[in-house]
């Protein structure tokens, strides 16, 4: 008997198997291909804005994608260093298989106690309510569990389409999963369908580079995990170039035959991931839209045209692709393709990411209305250590929105009405400057090391790293010299103040202080690169950041309220119809959730207030 089955292997499944094990659940890996571990569906590429992010607070919570990033880099690119800190987004270009294969290798090494078990999940079994065991196609007996967390993918009656043909599939040249859709609904889960799309590969030796713009990776040396201390892999060049009128002419022409547009496919898809067919229809008076060619891998021989998503059929991808410059003998090694699959709506999670409707089943992943790897890799590492902590009767990790991308993910996830493929962006945080990518240890190391993710010595290196940056802000508070030794001093260059308040100036770094000042400042503290820039951004925003911190108190006094889940809505009077409908459809957990339900208008939340207040159950967290 198992303490956790995980069905599916891909970005969410690794997460939460590693996740169980590190909380000490005895666990199994239930995969449809055992060499395809975390493969990457589209593009060969890490991070990005507030996906990057992600990743840094999988790696505070002990996940393994920032240490397989670093291992199969093989080009970095810190996003969005024009703007201020809060919005800085790491990315990196990654070798596809080596992916694939630094997830192999890290879970071989450092999980020998997962049981990876190569076969097709068909059912998932219950008792009262309650998970039991999991059946396979290739076993004669059920896999017994307490927990299941259901992983799937686009695997889910995945159907495939280019152009007029579609075919069954989960990912090209993989076979769906239909069977589980069956139990799904059997158990009373509503299915949404949604869709993405992937643009095509093109042979690379039929692409002449030399007349595209070449794009390297930055000089600057940081990593995704914390344990990284080097590039791992030569680095490699992408090459950027734009579409045309005649590429955006062969598409028009031909555009009754796209099955987004013939009615075919009925499914929603990302709003923020068009594909190509979509911004030329939905765009017309753009004449032209960037796209890039980033290398499948190294020495692989296709490109991976990203922006250039497609489900036309192959000729018109052909014909378009042909149209662009350094193109014109371009071949397509995979044509771009459209694949419509089956959804849980979110709304049927708990926060843990527990199904409201079945004890001890979990859903992470595209399976739960979000698309992209890091969206994937922190839910299923937090269902991961939900599931192991409630097997093990200890307290459930929960994080919270002001603390973490993941907590935001969570949030609007099992509160917002999900009805297209969700991914993450900056502008869903709303405490942005405190969610850096630079401090995701300071922020998740305690929850992480109380939830048994970390080992006690990583956390105690996280606390000496925090103190030191906590040191090093006192010490800059309590030195104070005339505003000349630093700087030119405006029009009171004798003026005394204290080095912090000299930091807001743009010019005064603290590079700058250690060298101006020496031994008076540096005395018993220690500079490295991780702290130097912790304490910049610390003392230059520390007006903003105190903000954040002072609006989260202040909110946190109502959002944690908790609301029974048996909370009878019926008998509130004075409810909208919408909100009584929104609110008995979500059943949120606390008063922050039902806060941010669409159609909950303020006058609706100080009713639920009172009578949260007046019931017993409704005691503040
Ligand atoms: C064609 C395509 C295009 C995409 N385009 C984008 C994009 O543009 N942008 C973006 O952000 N994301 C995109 N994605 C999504 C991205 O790939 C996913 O969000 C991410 O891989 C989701 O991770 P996951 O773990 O939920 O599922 P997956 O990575 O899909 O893994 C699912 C796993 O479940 C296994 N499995 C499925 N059914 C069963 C079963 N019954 N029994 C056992 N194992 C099973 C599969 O073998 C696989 O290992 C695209 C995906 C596809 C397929």
């Amino acid at each position: 008997m198992y303490d956790v089955v995980i069905i599916g292997g891909g970005h969410a499944g690794v997460e939460a198997a590693a996740a169980a094990v590190r909380v000490g659940a005895h666990t199994a890996l239930l995969t449809l291909q055992k060499n395809a571990l975390a493969r990457l569906s589209c593009n060969p590429a890490m991070g990005g804005t507030a996906k990057g992010q992600l990743i840094k607070e999988i790696d505070a919570l002990g996940g393994l994608m920032g240490r397989a990033t670093d291992l199969s880099a093989i080009q970095y690119r810190m996003l969005n260093r024009s703007k201020g800190p809060a919005v800085w987004s790491p990315r990196a270009q990654v070798d596809r298989d080596g992916y694939t294969d630094a997830i192999e290798r890290l879970i071989a090494a450092r999980y020998p106690e997962l049981d990876i078990l190569e076969d097709e999940a068909v059912a998932i079994l219950t008792r009262d309510g309650r998970v039991t065991a999991v059946q396979t196609a290739g076993r004669s007996t059920p896999v017994l569990t307490r927990s299941v967390i259901l992983c799937s993918g686009t695997f889910l009656r995945g159907l495939i389409h280019v152009g007029e043909r579609q075919h069954q599939a989960g990912r090209y040249h993989e076979n769906a999963s239909n069977a589980l859709s069956d139990s799904l609904k059997h158990m009373g889960f509503p299915l949404l369908r949604f869709k993405t799309g992937t643009p095509p590969r093109v042979v690379k030796s039929t692409i002449d580079l030399e007349r595209l713009e070449r794009q390297d990776s930055e000089a600057d040396l940081w990593f995704f995990s914390h344990e990284t201390t080097r590039r791992h892999r030569e680095q490699h060049p992408c090459w950027r170039l734009h579409t045309n009128e005649k590429a955006h002419g062969f598409i028009r022409a031909r555009i009754d035959e796209s099955p987004m547009y013939n009615g075919t496919i009925q499914s929603v898809g990302p709003r923020y991931c068009p594909s190509i067919e979509d911004k030329v229809m939905r765009f017309p008076d753009r004449p032209a839209h960037p796209l890039i060619f980033e290398p499948e891998g190294v020495g692989h021989p296709w490109l991976y045209l990203n922006g250039f998503s497609s489900s036309m059929p192959v000729e018109v991808q052909l014909q378009a692709l042909r149209s662009l410059p350094g193109c014109g003998e371009a071949e397509i090694g995979r044509p771009g393709y459209a694949v419509e699959y089956d959804v849980v709506p979110p709304r049927e999670l708990r926060r843990t990411l527990e199904t409201k409707r079945i004890g001890g089943l979990y859903l992470a992943g595209q399976i739960a209305g979000t698309s992209g790897y890091e969206e994937a890799g922190i839910q299923g590492l937090i269902a991961g250590a939900n599931a192991a902590l409630q097997v093990l009767k200890r307290e459930p990790l929960h994080l919270d929105r002001s603390e973490s991308y993941g907590g935001v993910l969570v949030d609007d996830l099992v509160t917002l009405d999900i009805d297209e493929p969700y991914r993450m962006f900056t502008s869903r945080a709303e405490y942005r400057l405190l969610l850096r990518q630079d401090n995701a240890e300071a922020r998740l190391g305690e929850k992480a090391f109380s939830a048994g993710l970390i080992s006690s010595e990583r956390y105690e290196a996280i606390r000496r790293r925090s103190d030191r940056v906590q040191r090093w802000i006192d010490r800059l508070k309590t030195v104070r010299v005339p505003r000349r030794e630093v700087y030119d001093g405006g029009k009171d260059p004798a003026r005394v103040e204290s080095l912090d308040h000299m930091m807001k100036r743009p010019e005064v770094t603290l590079q700058r202080l250690v060298d101006l000042l020496g031994s008076d400042l540096t005395e018993g503290l220690s500079l490295e690169p991780a702290v130097r820039k912790a304490v910049e951004i610390e003392v230059t925003y520390e007006g903003y950041l105190e903000r954040q911190r002072r609006e989260i108190e202040r909110v946190k006094g109502q959002e944690k309220r908790r609301i029974p889940l048996e909370f009878d809505y019926d008998s509130v009077p004075g409810f909208s119809a919408e909100a009584r409908e929104k609110l008995k459809r979500h059943k949120p957990e606390s008063f922050g959730q039902a806060s941010r339900l669409a159609g909950v208008t303020p006058s609706d939340l100080a009713i639920l207030l009172v009578f949260l207040k007046k019931t017993s159950g409704g005691a503040a967290a």
